[in-house]
């Protein structure tokens, strides 16, 4: 790994570059300064097949957040210190207690401000015989140069595409240049994990995913996300296309997002689902029956997190 110019005091490892001195305690865009909260390190059966399977993908769930959608999904920890603080011998434990339990791969989710803790983790933790794929879930507003150093450490990113337009970027994520960054870190992503590989049950051991969550009212940007993924990658990456949008409650006292006040409706999902297929995309997961509920939103409880609350 060849961590050069990058640094988290003063921190320039996201895009935001907002320079927060993490060491002193200072805390960044994300929220977090360096020392790592995790709010849950659990099996988790809501990701794709190929990730989830039958046992559930070893999912460590970071506190903090670099983009912070106004619509975030998991805010609880995205926007609040829900979790508990753990050492980096601590987290690569983790990963083998998940091993133990029948994970298919180790999950990280929103990974990005912890990355160097992280990379260090997933090495002791092979040493200490982690085999599982490591599995890299992140926002996709991540540095090129990050996702470079993640070469021989990550085997598969499930990574979001969530806008080309820069307008919806700035409105809903104050990052107009998520499309630039996210098209530059797809391309690092790609590079490294190559062509997707399966193994006999049909677990992905290494690939890429893109992930895109449709938004209500949003249809035009996904055929757009959907149209440049395909266009450029073909069949070497899976497009999954999520219905599963939650509108909750935070968002109504906000007249400025009242678009986003309401689940996406069959009709929309389908336009997006069939635009795909005309464009020839095979390899894409799609969401079937009622997704839009809170309750597929785990619990943050911080279950897996210490070592007693494995007694
Ligand atoms: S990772 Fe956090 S602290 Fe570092 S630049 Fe990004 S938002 Fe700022």
């Amino acid at each position: 790994m060849n961590w050069k110019g990058l640094s988290t005091s003063p921190c320039n490892l996201c895009p935001r570059e907002c320079l927060a001195d993490r060491k002193s305690g200072q805390r960044g865009y994300c929220l977090e300064d360096d020392r790592i909260y995790v709010a849950r390190a659990a099996l988790h059966m809501w990701e794709e097949p190929c990730i989830s399977g039958e046992m559930g993908s070893g999912a460590v769930f970071f506190s903090g957040c670099n983009l912070r959608c106004v619509y975030c999904q998991n805010y609880e920890i995205a926007e609040g210190r829900k979790g508990k603080e753990i050492s980096v011998y601590r987290l690569a434990e983790i990963f083998l207690e998940l091993q133990d339990k029948g994970a298919a791969n180790i999950n990280l989710v929103t990974p990005d401000h912890y990355v160097m803790e992280i990379a260090e983790a997933v090495l002791q933790a092979k040493k200490m015989g982690l085999k599982l794929p490591i599995v890299y879930n992140g926002s996709g507003y991540e540095k090129e140069e990050v996702i470079q150093n993640l070469s021989g450490i990550v085997d598969i990113f499930l990574t979001d595409f969530k806008y080309m337009d820069t307008v919806l970027a700035e409105k809903y994520s104050k990052a107009p240049d998520y499309p630039l960054v996210a098209e530059r870190a797809l391309d690092e992503m790609v590079k490294i994990a190559g062509e997707p590989v399966f193994d006999e049950m049909g677990m992905m051991q290494k690939g890429v995913i893109v992930r895109h969550l449709l938004l209500p009212g949003h249809k035009k940007n996904a055929r757009d996300v959907i149209r440049y993924v395909y266009e450029k990658y073909g069949d070497k990456v899976y497009i999954s296309l999520m219905n599963q949008y939650t509108p909750f409650e935070r968002l109504k006292e906000n007249q400025e997002y009242r678009e986003l006040c309401r689940k996406v409706t069959r009709r929309e999902y389908e336009a997006v689902i069939n635009y795909a297929i005309e464009l020839g995309v095979k390899n894409a997961f799609v969401q079937e029956g009622e997704t839009a509920k809170e309750s597929f939103i785990p619990e943050f409880d911080g279950e897996g997190v210490f070592k007693e609350d494995l007694l």
